[in-house]
């Protein structure tokens, strides 16, 4: 069946200011202004409401975080105390059930503000959560969200000179078994494929060279991308130098991770050499502005990396350092951020909204999602100019950043509605508020 979906307010897209034709989930045709389609119809869509932009693509999260937000053993600390803070507190409150309902409402709340794609960065595998990225897997396709499940790995803790406990790591066996076994099980490398995985050894100073080496194999023997933190804070740097006797992105390369495989979340502090190898091999950068303002970690060289070659997505970071999920209001805070550090010209809504979309899909290795082009997957956020902070508003893309939008009125991924009237289709809101809620309250009192 076809739908035109007719005459909105503003698109993100060339040539289709009478709206596109869907079909299949694949957007088949744009409607330049004042025509109508080529291919005949069967069904319309008025978007004179709506200013559609292409479904938004979140590259860093951590759902779990969603039970911890504004703790405040946390509050107002910079990354290696708030993680102290944090690492005893996930070890004890990640039961399969709590982290299921954690995931469904991080995934629910990215959908709301307009994402269609989501990857989550999930390393933390206690007693009793071997089967997390099972969990995640079975709850994006509940929500309809398109994922990339990231198979995390923590195996260097306390005892071996890293940062995180005992509690939380496991061994470097079993964390490449259960990485060839999701692999094997959910890793759909087709165009329009709903559910990827990509292998994600936390960081630096929570693994072992030898655990980062052995995962770049495996991703390069099973086709699928490698992401980890790098480059967040000076402590990092510090650590790497200290502890390994280089710089992280020196680490990095020994590693074999300098491919466009690798996307890197944060991505701050390398210099100009560092910039132009990254570039040279094309490594994605996650561009977390949210997190880090609240973390004070520094501000991405942005303009820089992708000038380099390198592919900038955007990320809302985990729940424990934003404190929410909301990729609409990253696309307003990756245009504040950076015009502290590049002048007014240079960095545009639109810029922003590159990153979030074109951008992130590179760094997700996808060239099916993240714009709205002929051939790609219907895959679109719908947004309103009615609440009272729009009013008055001239360019409505513009609007949608600078006035602040963060609540998507609809939703289609896939070609599907997933979101209609401001409501999740397949969510019980209520419901999964107080589930969470409860999940939450269980899991602190337990600490
Ligand atoms: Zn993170």
């Amino acid at each position: 069946m076809r739908l035109w979906i007719k005459d909105p307010i503003a698109i993100l897209a060339e040539h289709a200011g009478s709206g596109i034709v869907v079909e299949d989930g694949i957007i088949v045709e744009l409607v330049p202004s004042g025509k109508k389609p080529m291919l005949p119809v069967e069904q319309t869509f008025d978007a004179s409401r709506h200013v559609i932009t292409p479904g938004l693509v979140n590259t860093h999260h951590h759902f779990y975080q969603t039970l911890t937000r504004a703790h405040p053993d946390a509050i107002n600390k910079e990354l290696f105390p708030w993680l102290r803070a944090l690492y005893p507190v996930w070890a004890k409150v990640l039961t399969p059930d709590a982290f299921r309902v954690a995931t469904r409402l991080a995934l629910t709340e990215l959908m709301l503000s307009g994402c269609t794609t989501a990857s989550d960065h999930h390393y933390v595998f206690p007693e009793g959560l071997e089967n997390a990225i099972d969990i995640q897997a079975e709850e994006a396709e509940r929500v309809g969200l398109r994922m990339t499940v990231t198979r995390g790995s923590m195996n260097l803790s306390q005892k071996d000179g890293g940062l995180p406990p005992d509690a939380v790591v496991q061994d470097e066996d079993t964390i490449l078994a259960d990485c060839e076994r999701v692999l094997s099980r959910y890793h759909d490398r087709r165009k329009g494929s709903k559910l990827q995985v990509a292998l994600a050894p936390c960081s630096p100073f929570s693994v072992t060279s030898s655990l980062m080496r052995q995962t770049a194999e495996l991703a390069e023997s099973h086709d699928c991308q490698l992401h980890t933190h790098l480059g967040e804070t000076h402590d990092e740097d510090s650590f790497c130098l200290e502890k390994l006797g280089r710089r992280p992105v020196d680490y990095l390369e020994d590693c074999g991770w300098l491919t466009n495989r690798t996307w890197l979340a944060h991505g701050i502090h390398f210099n100009d050499d560092e910039v132009r190898r990254l570039g040279h091999a094309c490594v994605g950068i996650c561009h977390c502005p949210t997190s880090n303002m609240v973390l004070g970690s520094g501000q991405c060289r942005t303009k820089e990396l992708e000038a380099a070659g390198c592919s900038v997505g955007l990320g809302v970071d985990g729940s424990a350092s934003n404190d929410n999920s909301n990729l609409m209001e990253g696309v307003r805070h990756a245009l504040m951020l950076n015009r502290l550090t590049y002048d007014p010209a240079s960095v545009t809504h639109l810029d922003a909204f590159r990153w979030g979309t074109e951008g992130s899909a590179r760094c997700l290795g996808r060239n099916d999602i993240g714009a709205i082009r002929t051939g790609m997957m219907a895959d679109l956020a719908f947004y309103t100019l009615d609440d009272l902070r729009f009013s008055g508003s001239g360019d409505p893309l513009a609007a949608l950043v600078l006035c602040g939008a963060h609540h998507a009125d609809r939703v289609m991924i896939h070609g599907d509605w997933t979101v209609t009237d401001g409501q999740p289709v397949t969510v019980d809101v209520e419901r999964l508020r107080k589930e969470h809620g409860e999940a939450a309250k269980r899991a602190l009192e337990a600490v």
